[in-house]
């Protein structure tokens, strides 16, 4: 039940702002508590009543490869069942270098797994998770934001910009995405380190069927990975994302469906045989943005806005679930022993937890294009012999192959 004071100013436990992946997902995990949590989620954006989000920031066109620790909290969470029938199921990874020899395979088998990821539309993330949402007591106010954050002697209060309204919660969970306006409101602000590099990403029809490998392929202009998508209209389909240089992005972006597949298969090769069709394409620049602080006494930063990664290595939403899954646990466990679940030693506790495991998917994500970008020979032989090393030795692929399902850190936690 939500408490209204004298002012007639409504009392949450929690307000999240951003209802996004991240946002969402934190709603969901802690609606399925027995504690009993009051909260209000406040969105930017109005969501449609359609079953396709593709309009939406956070649940547009692109797709994300869920790592194995993702589908354990999804399960967890009793949605991993209607999330799957969505999904493709990597079962190999092929990882190569163009105009080099070096080339690595990873399988699900050797690694002793069903999958190596799962590869699902953000439409259909945001149509199980937002169905599900529904269902819970979580109020939300969209479109709204916020327009004015006062500390007070125990919790914050929010000025509402869109309604006007003023409410106070104990937890503030700032989840709007990289440049968080929430944030800088606070004086936190986001570190940002661009890669001067577009992501384009689209979806591809193929003439032959992927049989669930993906493919990750660097070449002397940036990364670029394919991933098995589930067919549509009988058509096998995979997800494209292509780091490029802006001027070449631009072009990419402009160029007819026909000079882009064109251009595509030259960069790409045939592993997976002809690429016959093109949907729609969007950019997006790229950047490693980290937040100053993550917590605060009554206050954390979560998701992209705490650290927004390049996509390369699929791992910004798998991280960021991952944090979501100890925090609600480290809330829940408070708020059960009646401690303060608000307080900074609680939140510290979050983020003590979660360090290791940021700062190792951080520097992977970073380090993998970085590698693969220098187009010295000496590097090239390096990189070259490093992968034709790993095809040679297993153990180095299973670790290779632990980092992308989210085990690498968490053999005990939620990766196990
Ligand atoms: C090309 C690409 C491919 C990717 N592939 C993968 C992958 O395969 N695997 C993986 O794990 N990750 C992947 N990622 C990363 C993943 O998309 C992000 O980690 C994820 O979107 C982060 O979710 P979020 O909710 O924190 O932020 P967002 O998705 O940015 O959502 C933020 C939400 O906050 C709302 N908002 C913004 N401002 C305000 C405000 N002032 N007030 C209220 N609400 C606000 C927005 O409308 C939005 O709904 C990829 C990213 C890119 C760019």
């Amino acid at each position: 039940m939500i408490n209204s004071d004298k002012n007639n100013v409504k009392n949450y436990d929690l307000v999240i702002v951003g209802g996004g992946m991240v946002g969402i997902s934190l709603a969901l995990l802690l609606a399925q508590q027995q504690s009993d949590w009051n909260v209000l989620l406040l969105e930017a954006q109005a969501y449609d009543n359609s079953d396709n989000h593709n309009n939406h920031p956070s649940f547009d066109s692109r797709s994300t490869a869920l790592s194995w620790s993702s589908r354990k909290i999804f399960q967890a969470a009793g949605l991993w069942s209607e999330l799957e029938s969505h999904t493709s199921a990597i079962k190999n990874i092929h990882v190569s270098d163009r105009g080099h020899i070096g080339l690595t395979r990873i399988s699900a088998d050797e690694a002793g797994v069903d999958a190596l990821g799962y590869v699902i539309e953000n439409r259909w993330i945001g149509n199980v998770l937002l169905k599900k949402f529904t269902a819970t007591a979580v109020e939300i106010m969209a479109p709204e934001r916020v327009a004015k954050i006062t500390p007070l002697k125990s919790g914050v209060r929010l000025n509402l910009e869109k309604s006007g309204e003023a409410v106070e919660t104990s937890l503030l969970v700032i989840a709007d995405g990289a440049n968080s306006q929430t944030a800088q409101k606070l004086g936190i602000h986001s570190d940002k380190k661009p890669y001067g590099q577009q992501g384009i990403i689209a979806n591809i029809a193929l003439q032959d069927a992927h049989n669930g490998v993906a493919y990750e392929r660097f070449t002397d202009q940036g990364p670029m990975a394919m991933l098995p998508l589930p067919d549509f209209d009988g058509s096998p389909r995979c997800a494209l994302v292509w780091t490029q240089p802006p001027e070449r992005a631009a072009e990419l972006m402009t160029a007819t469906d026909k000079d882009f597949l064109k251009a595509l298969q030259e960069s790409f090769g045939y592993r997976m045989g002809m690429v016959e069709k093109v949907g729609e394409r969007v950019a997006y620049p790229l950047a490693l943005t980290t937040a100053s602080e993550q917590v605060r006494r009554n206050i954390v930063v979560l998701g992209n806005a705490a650290h927004s990664l390049h996509p390369v290595a699929g791992q910004g939403f798998n991280l960021s679930l991952r944090d979501v899954a100890t925090l609600a646990d480290v809330l829940g466990k408070a708020k059960s022993a009646g401690t303060d679940f608000s307080s900074l030693e609680t939140l510290e506790r979050y983020q003590q937890q979660q360090l290791a495991d940021q700062q190792n998917t951080l520097m992977f994500s970073d380090n993998l294009p970085k590698l693969f970008a220098q187009a010295s020979s000496v590097v090239a032989l390096g990189r070259n012999s490093g992968l034709v090393m790993m095809d040679l030795l297993p153990s180095l692929r299973s670790r290779f192959a632990k980092f992308g399902m989210g085990m690498a850190n968490k053999e005990a936690g939620h990766g196990a």
